[in-house]
């Protein structure tokens, strides 16, 4: 199918207008193909392209509309904001998705939106685009779906049958800061939803064990999006705040967007401000402890020290911390202290606990599993031995790493390849 200007001009506008948005990992979901139908939803972290300015589109990532109601000051949609304007029919976003599945452009869709007329109003299109793919065209590639606030709860539910992951944007940090910047917007249109979805979304794992055939309600779980750097937020309230919505919201991600100065509003950092990348870098490594490494918050940051280190990585800045806790014997020393040294991550973390059950491992075993052997030096013995490790003082050691290896600290951005 051809596509004609018209539509072209749309992509154009919406995509780029999409492009804020970093929530677009489609990890988690396995929505097996088993007829004829078209496409397929793969295992883990399908993430195959990216914006020129480095963010992910491995997804047909567009908005239905970037048409706004609502004013909030962060975002380049808003209604105030001088921007063409565009929105898709409902159609057009069917055939865009199938022809460019077609064309082994996509691997699935990625669809958020301005709010038109009214929440409800929004969420009906993007219902109704999941349910024409899903039934219509057999589609069973990955379907990402944000949820409006303020939507209701019937449509919410609706959406979670057609897609794989559903995400409401908190956008900020804390109510005070939304209200700051949305004062249209309440942040229980955005937490009630996410409640809802959580207890629906255990419901349904439930209901699955019992019976096979039930049908899936949003199996990639749902996510969130904070925006960092537009308010005063420390990476300890940030991070605490983050750590609440896994465990209390079971949320499977966390997406940490720094802000892109976008217009001269007083209540925010004016324009030409870096973004902060950095910053979103340690942001997501220690969400990432938090989750996969048994780290707790506090351990991190605090409220005496709520700024991550932006030099060193925070696992490398704990360990710093805390000297009196090394060396580890990495012969002796369960799994959980085993992860927690610098240069050694979960799966070499596994193969070391795996591999000594049958010798004592040596230095030159340890190199074998891949260990960073540049960081985890100052941290391990390894049978009886301190590796080079003479240095105790934790600002050498930090000099001396940084020194060793001053390009694994700076942060590692993916290549950039446009789709659009
Ligand atoms: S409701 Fe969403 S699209 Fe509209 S201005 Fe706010 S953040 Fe932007």
């Amino acid at each position: 199918m051809l596509m004609n200007e018209r539509v072209i001009e749309k992509l154009g506008i919406l995509a780029d207008a999409a492009k804020y948005d970093v929530s677009c990992s489609s990890s988690g979901s396995n929505r097996k193909n088993e007829k004829k139908g078209l496409g397929n939803s793969s295992g883990m972290g399908i993430c195959h392209a990216y914006t020129e300015d480095g963010r992910c589109v491995s997804l047909l990532k567009i908005l239905l509309t970037n048409h706004c109601i609502y004013d909030c000051a962060y975002c380049v949609s808003r209604k105030s904001n001088d921007v063409k304007r565009a929105a898709f029919t409902v159609q057009e976003v069917v055939d865009l998705t199938i022809n460019f599945y077609r064309r082994n452009y996509i691997e699935g869709l990625f669809l958020s939106s301005g709010i038109f007329t009214n929440a409800d109003y929004t969420m009906e299109r993007l219902v109704l685009i999941a349910r024409k793919l899903r039934t219509e065209h057999n589609f069973h590639g990955y379907i990402h779906l944000k949820a409006i606030p303020g939507a209701s709860e019937e449509l919410v539910r609706q959406a979670g049958l057609y897609a794989d992951r559903l995400s409401m944007n908190v956008e900020m940090p804390t109510e005070k800061s939304l209200q700051l910047l949305a004062p249209d917007k309440r942040r229980s249109d955005m937490l009630q939803p996410m409640l809802y979805l959580k207890k629906a979304i255990v419901e349904n794992r439930e209901e699955k064990k019992l019976f096979r055939h039930a049908p899936l309600f949003a199996p990639a779980g749902q996510s969130t999006q904070m925006v960092i750097g537009a308010t005063p937020e420390s990476d300890w309230q940030i991070l605490h705040i983050a750590d609440q919505f896994y465990k209390k919201l079971q949320l499977k991600r966390v997406y940490y967007s720094g802000y892109v100065p976008i217009s001269n509003d007083n209540r925010l950092p004016a324009i030409g401000t870096p973004v902060p990348m950095v910053r979103e870098n340690r942001l997501y490594q220690a969400d990432w402890l938090i989750r996969f490494y048994d780290f707790e918050v506090q351990e991190l940051v605090s409220a005496a020290d709520p700024l991550l280190d932006m030099e060193i990585d925070p696992k490398l800045a704990w360990a710093l911390r805390n000297t009196g806790m090394f060396p580890i014997d990495i012969n002796k020393a369960d799994l959980f202290l085993i992860k927690r040294i610098p240069g050694i991550g979960i799966q070499t973390a596994n193969k070391i606990v795996s591999a000594r059950r049958f010798r004592k491992l040596t230095w030159e075993h340890l190199k074998k599993l891949g260990i960073a052997i540049n960081r985890a030096r100052y941290f391990i013995t390894c049978n009886s031995l301190d590796f080079e490790r003479k240095e105790h003082d934790p600002s050498k050691i930090r000099q001396m790493i940084l020194s060793d290896s001053t390009s694994k600290y700076r942060p590692n951005f993916s290549p950039q390849i446009s789709l659009f």
